[in-house]
């Protein structure tokens, strides 16, 4: 599991590494602490159902601290227990749900209240009344190898079919490094196309990649037509769910697999060329938006948020920037003059105003470039207008390197069988 969040003062990248563990000795103690846990979570809940109203931390605290420590936990044991606690209450009144019932063994536990030691790979947890469990990881030094240099702040133990598994989540701030180029991405129903500047608006490379529309759009008309046939009744027939739910996982691999590759390829480009990459804030993509109607028709908005979200976090990986810009007008705007194009034949779009004329999709990423500059060029970002490529150098230059340099291309190939 990934994420990263640019919302605060510093990028950070968090990731958690899901292991599995073995107690060395009797596993009694642990399994103890995580019954005894549950049990306190879900006192905690019962409590906190009653009250109907809602507890800071500080009136948690008051209610719950002392209880909890008197049953043996640590203190922040006992934080961990009330935090958990409330945020099952909010969540399940806010859905309007039932009282949270709790079942599996699961506790999370402060950094405080463990030892990691990643060359050897062992945990040692510390538990109510003092008692200490050391376990050894399952996994190998390599994976665990990653996370030296981060920090760890939390951690999942849970008991799962008679096995223990641990959850430690380790985080990173990212430092970007300045950027050389700067890397624009226009995502597009049936290609992803990117192009490459230098500072001074001058274009370095252009790149497409093809999307697995085709494959993705199979396994939906299979869903629509299997739903068209039993209109009312396809949600309790069990094999017709299953089905459809077979063709659903299938689209969800493809587009997650495909997303995880693309981000990965994008995101080491964007390191050759050390750039800044820019893309299109997808938030900001209204309703009323022709692309955005696009999306939802055809691929499901949710596959663009998944790529983007692949590139922004395999950039932030590798310290660099990603910004994004607002989509609007980027793909029916003259990059040069600014004034509506209109479609000069399949593809291509043309400026009756000042004679540009380009690539449907290329045009669009010479607009994100002109944005980024706009925006970004005041907090010392440059601020040259894009030199914009003769009209047939775009699309023809496109035209030859469609798939140019794209070492995976066999991969994105199979999605065309
Ligand atoms: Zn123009």
């Amino acid at each position: 599991m990934v994420s990263y969040s640019v919302r605060g003062e510093e990028p950070v990248v968090v990731e958690a590494l899901k292991v599995r563990a073995l107690p060395e000795g009797s596993c009694d103690k642990l399994l103890e602490f995580l019954r005894l846990y549950r049990d306190a979570v879900q006192l905690v809940v019962d409590r906190i159902w009653g009250i109907n109203e809602k507890l800071s931390w500080k009136r948690l605290h008051r209610l719950f601290y002392n209880d909890l420590v008197s049953m043996g936990f640590r203190a922040h044991h006992a934080k961990e227990i009330y935090v958990y606690a409330n945020s099952l209450v909010d969540s399940a009144r806010s859905n309007g749900g039932r009282k949270p019932v709790l079942r599996k063994l699961s506790a999370r536990i402060d950094k405080y209240d463990y030892r990691l030691d990643l060359d050897n790979t062992t945990l040692t947890l510390k538990l109510h009344s003092d008692y200490e469990v050391k376990l050894k990881l399952v996994t190998s030094r390599e994976r665990v190898e990653k996370y030296s240099g981060w920090s760890n702040y939390e951690l999942v133990v849970k008991y799962e079919d008679g096995e223990f598994w641990v959850s430690v989540y380790f985080r990173r701030v990212v430092k970007p490094v300045k950027p050389r180029t700067v890397m624009t991405i226009d995502l597009n129903f049936d290609n992803i196309t990117l192009a490459l500047f230098t500072l001074n608006g001058g274009l370095i490379r252009l790149k497409r990649f093809k999307t697995p529309h085709r494959k993705i759009l199979t396994h939906r008309i299979w869903i629509e037509r299997i739903q068209r046939r039993y209109p009312k009744s396809w949600r309790f027939i069990k094999g017709v769910r299953k089905a459809i739910e077979r063709h659903g996982k299938k689209i969800k691999n493809i587009s997650l697999d495909y997303a995880h590759k693309i981000g990965d390829l994008v995101a080491e480009l964007a390191l050759k060329y050390q750039s800044i990459i820019v893309l299109e804030d997808l938030d900001e993509l209204r309703e009323n938006n022709k692309k955005s109607k696009k999306f939802n028709k055809k691929l499901g908005l949710w596959f663009y948020r998944r790529i983007q979200f692949c590139i922004e976090y395999e950039a932030r990986e590798r310290d660099l920037e990603v910004v994004k810009i607002n989509p609007r007008g980027t793909s029916s705007k003259c990059p040069r003059c600014g004034r509506k194009l209109v479609e000069n034949k399949y593809r291509v779009l043309r400026c009756k105003n000042c004679g540009f004329m380009g690539d449907r999709d290329v045009t669009a990423t010479l607009n994100i470039y002109r944005k980024y500059i706009s925006k970004y060029s005041r907090c010392g970002a440059p601020g040259v207008a894009p030199n914009t490529p003769k009209p047939n150098e775009n699309t023809s230059g496109m035209r030859g390197n469609r798939d140019e340099a794209m070492p995976t291309s066999s991969y994105m190939n199979s999605y065309e069988s």
